[in-house]
């Protein structure tokens, strides 16, 4: 699944090469999850550079100097990159946009899944999921203070699902939403109104600490024996105290846990 960090790698891997760029053509290769016809494509894309690369929640959303902006729903397994022209698009193509130099910017997902809208300005009005979209959890409004707020406005919520709630916190997905539990040292299922403000606090320090790391050392955090994310199997021992972990369904997901590091409230 896609998370914040994942969407910031995809960024870095991109944005530098893409920013300040002019698209010469838009190559559509699935119309059915590309919701972009050819003529506005042409109006309001082609020849024009692209100003910026932005992340909102786990969309990605390119501002064209035109003054439209295209919005990529990275669903479960989608993905941007920058490949040679002359290479073969993956069977899973969405849409492609090239550059002048023979370089092209790629977006590919899975079946059905992905959608890529175009949006005039930063109007995001028509996109009910990107416009209902909660908090950044990495920018600076979300102090604990903040975290606290939220959690008080949602108290029969459990905690992974506050987390994971993307009209409250924007990002944050399945895998994640277990680290920051694990990290934190509370159960998943836990209710955020029977936690207190101290809890909650760490709770939130360790969101920001999983998060940070996970984006400006994605590698590092991938190949951490002591994070979780590493070891999601059933029986599969805790990196902390190497009792097994289990698994249950929470909001609908499968969810890892340790039941002697991970605390109720
Ligand atoms: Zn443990």
């Amino acid at each position: 699944m896609i998370e914040l960090p994942d969407v910031e790698r995809m960024i870095d891997g991109f944005a530098g090469y893409a920013t300040g760029k002019t698209i010469s053509h838009v190559l559509i290769d699935d119309p059915e999850a590309v919701d972009v016809d050819p003529e506005a494509a042409e109006e309001h894309l082609e020849s024009f550079a692209i100003d910026a690369v932005e992340r909102h929640g786990r969309y990605i959303v390119l501002r064209f100097r035109s003054g439209y902006s295209l919005v990529f729903h990275m669903g479960e397994q989608g993905e941007i990159y920058l490949e040679s022209q002359t290479a073969p698009p993956p069977p899973n193509s969405k849409i492609r946009l090239q550059f002048a130099a023979g370089r092209e910017l790629r977006y590919a997902s899975p079946g059905d899944k992905g959608e890529v809208h175009l949006v005039e300005g930063h109007d995001f009005a028509g996109l009910e999921t990107l416009e209902n979209l909660g908090i950044d959890p990495l920018s600076d409004d979300l102090t604990a203070e903040r975290f606290i707020e939220l959690a008080a406005a949602h108290p029969r919520s459990s905690l992974k699902g506050m987390l994971m709630n993307q009209e409250i916190i924007a990002g944050i997905g399945n895998e994640y939403a277990d680290e920051i539990c694990f990290q934190a040292g509370y159960r998943p299922d836990a209710r955020v109104g029977d936690m207190t403000e101290h809890q909650l606090s760490r709770v939130h320090k360790y969101l920001k600490r999983v998060l940070r790391r996970a984006t400006l050392h994605w590698e590092a955090a991938h190949a951490d024996p002591g994070w979780l994310i590493n070891h999601r199997a059933d029986g599969a021992p805790c990196p902390r105290c190497r009792n097994e972990l289990e698994s249950m369904t929470l909001i609908g997901r499968k969810t890892y846990i340790c039941p002697r590091c991970q605390r109720a409230a």
